[in-house]
């Protein structure tokens, strides 16, 4: 039976991870969040700074969502980290610090969707809920011969469906984790190892070379190129910073940002921005899933009396302040390489 190879696989061949072999809802839920849209090596040091910092619902709930976002910062996606701080305080208020249990409740907090409540309700409390991840898609899409689009709302029902299906009565949080595994480890996107695959024998897409063609998806759009100019104000050992209210990068700090590659001599002029001396520029690619920027930082140092016009909204922080304070990966790539190199940035 399907399900009983891959429980059988997973305890043969499942990766020693630290939020494996725990019913505790808080590290699972921390450790699914973390891990949306994000490799194993990559979110585990996160997941260790979490419960470090952060070692149960309460003591992240009390923390201010500065602290988060600081510790979540690299990872991307940083609405994740706002809802995660926002859960973590609705479970404490609403729910006395305890998560609830089902899968109906579950979905209804901040930052939890379909997949994380199947998979909160079924590890942390053993419910019948099937999880339809990446992964799951995969390995369920091949084995069955599935060609339906997973980028469809019809292909995720009919999946979901199929998941719940073949879901056996006992044993769900090692099958759920199991087909997980299976499609991370075995039944891989580029190169399937199917010779040594326990379902070779029946699999559809084996049968049928099609390893290549499934999961079917629609093409996503190509990423939009977008020009950012940063101007780093350095006044007197304080750079000039501004915390963002909107957007992915909503809570994180950065410098004055003008949204096209401008020209920065005719910026500053235009700007008021007198008595300056620019000290360097530098540049850098940041690719996101949606969006390619091309960034140019131009380091400004002010020599006037009083703060030009532009900065009315942005605040001074020496660089000690500024290394507590949550950055977009792209302001930190900058402050280590470039600004903190320079020769005399006072
Ligand atoms: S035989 Fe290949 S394609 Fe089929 S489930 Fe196994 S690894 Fe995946």
């Amino acid at each position: 039976m399907f399900s009983d190879k891959i429980i059988d696989w997973y305890r043969r061949n499942k990766r020693d991870l630290p939020w494996r072999d725990t019913s505790d809802p808080y590290l699972i839920w921390l450790s699914e969040i973390i891990l949306q849209q994000t490799r194993v090596s990559q979110g585990l040091p996160y997941y260790m700074a979490f419960i470090k910092q952060f070692p149960n619902v309460k003591s992240l709930a009390k923390a201010s969502e500065n602290e988060v976002l600081r510790t979540w910062q690299g990872l991307g996606y940083y609405s994740r980290a706002r809802n995660l701080h926002k859960c973590a305080r609705l479970v404490v208020d609403q729910y006395n610090g305890k998560f609830p249990e089902t899968f109906d409740e579950l979905i209804q907090l901040p930052g939890i969707g379909h997949y994380t409540a199947s998979a909160i309700a079924s590890f942390a409390f053993n419910q019948r809920q099937a999880v339809v991840d990446g992964n799951v898609f995969r390995v369920l899409s091949r084995y069955f011969g599935v060609f339906d689009d997973i980028a469809s709302g019809k292909g995720v029902k009919k999946f979901r469906e199929l998941a719940l299906e073949i879901l056996p009565d006992k044993n769900i949080p090692d099958y759920n984790q199991g087909i997980m595994e299976f499609g991370a480890v075995q039944c891989t996107p580029g190169k399937p190892d199917c010779s040594s695959c326990i379902l070779n024998l029946e699999c559809y897409a084996r049968l049928h070379a099609a390893q290549a063609q499934l999961p079917a998806k629609t093409q996503k759009t190509s990423s939009r190129v977008v020009h950012f100019t940063y101007f780093v104000f350095i006044k007197q050992g304080k750079v000039w910073m501004k915390q963002r209210k909107e957007n992915i990068w909503q809570g994180l700090y950065e410098y004055l940002l003008v949204e096209e590659n401008t020209d920065p001599d005719k910026w500053l002029q235009q700007h008021g921005v007198e008595n300056h001396v620019i000290l360097n520029e530098a540049e850098k690619v940041h690719i996101l899933s949606h969006r390619k920027i091309h960034a140019r930082f131009v380091t400004v140092k002010l020599n006037s009396e009083s703060l030009p016009e532009c900065l009315k909204d942005h605040n001074g922080f020496s660089f000690s302040e500024i290394e507590n304070l949550p950055k977009p990966i792209l302001i930190e790539w900058h402050l280590k390489d470039v600004l903190e190199k320079l020769e005399e940035p006072s």
